[in-house]
C-alpha cells in the first residue's frame, strides 16, 4: 500500500504533564493547540528538540492516539537529551517537527495486527493500541511484550483496561530476568515460538509491528519466517 503524502511541519509545544511511568522512565505530555491539528499516524515519530539547542534533536514515537488533543512521548533516561529533559517542568516547551516514518498503521489496513514489543520499544504500539480502541476498529490486536523484570512493565494499567473494554485485544507479556523483589506470577523467558503461535489470530495473514532493540527484532523477524510470515507482512522499527 502506498504511504500517503503527509506536510512536515514543526510545532512548538508546552508541557502540561509529567507521568511516572517506572523507574527512570516518565511520559511527557504535550498540549496542541486549540486550533491546531496535528496529524500523524499511530507508530510514527517526530523529531523532538529543546528551542535553544537547535542541534540537540532526537527521535520520539508518538505514544497517545491520533484521535487526543494532547501528544505523549515515553521515553527513559539515557544520556544527554533525556538527562535534560528529565529535569523539564510542567509549563516548559519544545519544538515537534514530523511526522516522519513507515511504521505506521491508517483505517485503510483491515488485517489482523500483531504488536511485538520489547522495552521502551511498545511505545508505538500503545499508539496503535490507543487509536483501534478509540475509534473502535475491527482488527483483531494482539500484543506481545518482552521486558526485563515486572517493574519495567509500562502502561500496565492501561493494557488490563482495554483488554477489559474491547473484545478484539488481547496481550500477553512476559518478563526475561525475573529478581528477587518481583511478585510477578505471570509468563517468564523470552518470546519464542510457542508464546507467538499462541498470541497471533491467523499467522499468515496477520501485520506485523515489531518495534525495539536490533537484536530482538532480528530474532522476531527469524521467527516469523520461520513461520512462513512474508517479509511484506511485517513493518519493523529500530531504535539502536
Ligand atoms: C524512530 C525512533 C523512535 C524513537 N522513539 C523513542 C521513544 O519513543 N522512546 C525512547 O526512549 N527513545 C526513543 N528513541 C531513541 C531516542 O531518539 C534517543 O536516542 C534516546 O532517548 C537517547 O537519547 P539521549 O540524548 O538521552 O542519549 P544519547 O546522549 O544520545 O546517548 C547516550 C548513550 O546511550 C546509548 N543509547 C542511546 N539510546 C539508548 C537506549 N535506548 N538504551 C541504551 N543505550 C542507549 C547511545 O548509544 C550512547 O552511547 C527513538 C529513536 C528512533 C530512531
Amino acid at each position: 500500500m502506498e504511504q500517503p503524502i503527509q506536510k512536515i511541519e514543526e510545532h512548538k509545544l508546552k508541557i502540561i504533564e509529567i507521568i511516572d511511568e517506572a523507574l527512570n522512565v516518565k511520559t511527557f505530555r504535550l498540549q496542541m493547540a486549540e486550533n491546531v491539528k496535528i496529524s500523524f499516524f499511530p507508530g510514527q515519530f517526530f523529531m523532538v528538540r529543546f528551542e535553544d539547542a537547535p542541534k540537540m534533536q532526537r527521535a520520539y514515537s508518538i505514544a497517545s492516539s491520533p484521535e487526543k488533543n494532547h501528544l505523549d512521548i515515553t521515553m527513559n533516561l539515557v544520556g544527554e537529551f533525556t538527562n535534560r529533559l528529565f529535569k523539564a517542568n510542567v509549563g516548559d516547551y519544545l519544538i515537534f517537527k514530523g511526522p516522519y516514518g513507515k511504521f505506521y498503521f491508517n483505517e485503510q489496513i483491515k488485517n489482523d495486527i500483531t504488536l511485538i514489543g520489547g522495552g521502551l520499544g511498545i511505545t508505538p504500539l500503545m499508539s496503535l493500541i490507543r487509536y483501534c480502541n478509540d475509534k473502535k476498529l475491527p482488527n483483531s490486536l494482539n500484543l506481545i511484550y518482552s521486558v526485563k523484570t515486572s517493574q519495567d512493565i509500562i502502561y500496565y494499567n492501561e493494557i488490563k483496561k482495554i483488554k477489559g473494554q474491547n473484545k478484539n485485544f488481547n496481550y500477553a507479556i512476559t518478563i526475561t530476568r525475573p529478581n528477587a523483589e518481583d511478585k510477578w506470577d505471570g509468563m517468564t523467558g523470552r518470546i519464542n515460538l510457542e508464546l507467538l503461535k499462541q498470541n497471533t489470530k491467523n499467522i499468515e495473514k496477520s501485520l506485523y509491528y515489531i518495534c525495539g532493540p536490533l537484536d530482538f527484532v532480528k530474532s522476531m523477524i527469524a521467527m516469523l519466517e520461520s513461520l512462513n510470515v512474508k517479509k511484506g507482512q511485517i513493518k519493523t522499527d529500530i531504535w539502536g
